[in-house]
């Protein structure tokens, strides 16, 4: 059993997140607001990978991620993995993937947006640029945002 496996299959129930780049971990760790968790968190980073250079692990157990945080993520690092467990065993593997649309948690940088001035939910068309990042379109305004630089709510 590789090391890496040894990290994944030590807690009974959770979640990991798997192949962070590196310059995002944190960012990450912060976006989701782990720091008010009470349940083992292992955060590991600058680990050996095979598709980066670099890359960083988080390890939580008793914790499952929401459609929401998983679309959080996917805007900020499209590249990560999420594994869940169940008894020890992955039972579900697989790649965030950019959602289609954002509403909610994504502010938009226009100070004359109608999202700016009233109490209306923010609402964003997801796109991907060349670099396979996200790009949000505000739907009302209309400007556009690097997923990596949005503002969050
Ligand atoms: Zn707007």
């Amino acid at each position: 059993m590789n090391k890496e496996k040894m990290l994944v299959e030590a807690i009974r129930d959770g979640s990991v997140l798997d192949h962070i780049p590196s310059d995002r971990l944190f960012q990450i760790v912060s976006l989701l607001h782990l720091e008010e968790l009470t349940t083992p968190i292992t955060i590991g980073n600058n680990l050996q990978s095979t598709r980066h250079e670099r890359k960083g692990i988080i390890k939580l157990a008793d914790h499952f991620f929401s459609p929401e945080e998983i679309d959080k993520i996917a805007l900020l690092a499209p590249e990560v993995h999420i594994n869940v467990i169940r008894d020890y065993k992955v039972i579900e593997k697989r790649q965030v993937s950019l959602p289609i649309e954002v509403r909610g948690f994504v502010r938009c940088p226009n100070p004359k947006c109608i999202t700016s001035a009233e109490p209306v939910t923010t609402y964003f068309h997801v796109s991907r640029a060349a670099d396979g990042r996200g790009v949000l379109e505000c739907h009302y305004c209309g400007r556009k945002t690097r997923a990596e630089e949005a503002e969050l709510l």
